[in-house]
């Protein structure tokens, strides 16, 4: 139960995703009083993002160590991931491990999203917080001391509070009311639904024993080729008391498609595909993986976008402030949007601690210290997720696949940049976004 929402709070969340919820372990590990909000029942259980970067497992160790260890227990370590062409040449074998020097998490976790949100709910409850479902928010505007925002929730009640986290997702309804703009960062164009959309579908399946050799058990595999991409990750399964256990033939499945897929894409849909461009589909060595059962599938359409700051200051000095899918959206390649948006919510924990030492009527006065540690906070991140969004991006490309001498030049060019040896090492680097942790 979570009881009533207070009328008044420090810090209001807006969303009870993998942002907002990282945001309430950062403010909870600091005792800044807040609540968390959700327009959904409970917390979703859906197909989403599947790897964990050590970038996040940092951030999270920061304010929870032992979270980040059950984290690391609930997954699979997967020490890194294959790229091979449509007749399974191998164009390159990321090795995460190259990372150990930096990090004890030399590896990409594969955990399915809704497993990471259920420990870390796990965390916020069991620290004596609250999260609020059913809580739409429908409304807001500055309140009459002009030192606070007042949000309206679609269930009638209504709360003041100082600080708005916007962790509301990429149709951020905060930050609409912000108005700040959502643009595609290299066209510099607002970022309009339908218009380079990638299509995508999501499913956790189950495969016919025995599993063939061609589908790693370890690692995700990434197969590009005319026609798009086809992932497959293995991912632990969970029992009836939520914990994770083995089941080698569960995997997680993405599959790039041109047109828009059906909303659940059934076993037939999977598996034609699976048979058009998955392994064993050009090299007849080894059959291709047989689908006996879809354990949840979805689609998902995507765009590139970047909000143009993460900060909105009212007059008086009340804030709202984004992380997560609210201020970035990208395409799926390389497993980073959920990673991004715990560590940008981990960083604004540390940011409103500095920011509540200032005194609000020296914050009046303007350009004080106070509103350059939040503008600090939007500079920083934005320019992490500018980077990272190039680096999707190409990515994207890569995986997208294609006909034509383009991009049989493209996957060359690519097999050949990863014999030079410190190219590992290099993009081992940039996928783990250790280089983007704030330095002490
Ligand atoms: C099908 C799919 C596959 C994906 N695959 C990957 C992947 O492989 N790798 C990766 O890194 N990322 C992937 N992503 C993206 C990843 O899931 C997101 O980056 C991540 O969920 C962002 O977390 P968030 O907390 O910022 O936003 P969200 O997870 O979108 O959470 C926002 C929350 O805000 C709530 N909310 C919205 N509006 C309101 C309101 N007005 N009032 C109250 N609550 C509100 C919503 O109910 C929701 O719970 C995928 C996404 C989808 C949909």
């Amino acid at each position: 139960m979570s009881g009533p929402l207070p009328s008044s709070i420090e810090v209001c969340i807006v969303g009870a995703g993998p942002s907002g919820l990282a945001c309430a372990l950062g403010l909870a590990a600091r005792k800044i009083p807040f609540v968390i909000v959700d327009a959904l029942e409970a917390g979703h259980n859906s197909s989403r993002a599947v790897g964990m970067h050590a970038s996040a497992l940092e951030a999270i160790k920061t304010v929870h160590p032992q979270l980040a260890d059950r984290l690391v227990s609930a997954g699979i370590q997967s020490k890194g991931f294959t790229v091979i062409d449509l007749h399974e040449r191998l164009l390159f074998h990321l090795r995460m491990t190259e990372l150990a020097a930096y990090t004890k998490y030399a590896f990409m976790l594969l955990i399915p999203q809704h497993t990471a949100e259920h420990h870390m709910r796990e965390y916020i409850l069991g620290g004596g917080n609250s999260i609020h479902w059913n809580k739409r928010v429908i409304g807001v505007k500055e309140a009459a001391d002009g030192v606070q925002y007042e949000l309206r929730f679609e269930s009638g009640e209504a709360l003041t509070a100082r600080y708005l986290i916007a962790a509301d997702g990429s149709k951020s309804f905060l930050r609409t009311f912000a108005g700040i703009p959502f643009i595609d960062p290299y066209t510099k164009k607002v970022a309009e639904p339908g218009k380079n959309d990638l299509s995508f579908v999501v499913a956790d399946v189950v495969f016919a024993s025995p599993l063939p050799a061609n589908v790693p058990r370890d690692g995700p595999q990434v197969m590009v080729g005319a026609g798009g991409m086809v992932l497959t990750a293995p991912i632990l399964s969970e029992d009836s008391a939520g914990a994770s256990v083995q089941n080698d033939n569960l995997f997680r499945l993405y599959l790039g498609v041109p047109d828009t897929p059906p909303r659940a894409p059934d076993a037939p849909y999977l598996q034609a595909i699976l048979n058009a461009r998955g392994p064993g589909s050009h090299l007849k060595t080894q059959p291709v993986p047989q689908i006996v059962k879809v354990v949840e599938s979805s689609r998902y359409r995507t765009r590139t976008a970047l909000a143009d700051r993460y900060v909105h200051r009212a007059e008086g000095g009340a804030y709202i402030l984004l992380v997560g899918d609210a201020a970035h959206k990208h395409g799926p390649a390389g497993g980073q949007g959920m990673n991004m948006g715990i560590c940008d919510s981990i960083e604004l924990a540390q940011a409103i601690e500095e920011h509540r030492k200032c005194a609000v009527d020296a914050e009046k006065a303007g350009a004080h210290k106070a509103v350059q540690i939040m503008d600090a906070y939007s500079t920083r991140r934005r320019t992490v997720a500018l980077r990272v969004l190039n680096m999707v991006d190409h990515m994207t490309e890569v995986e997208k696949g294609g006909q034509g001498w383009g991009a049989y030049l493209r996957l060359k060019f690519l097999w050949a940049l990863f014999k030079m040896p410190f190219m590992n090492g290099i993009f081992a680097w940039q996928l783990g976004g250790l280089g983007h942790a704030k330095k002490p």
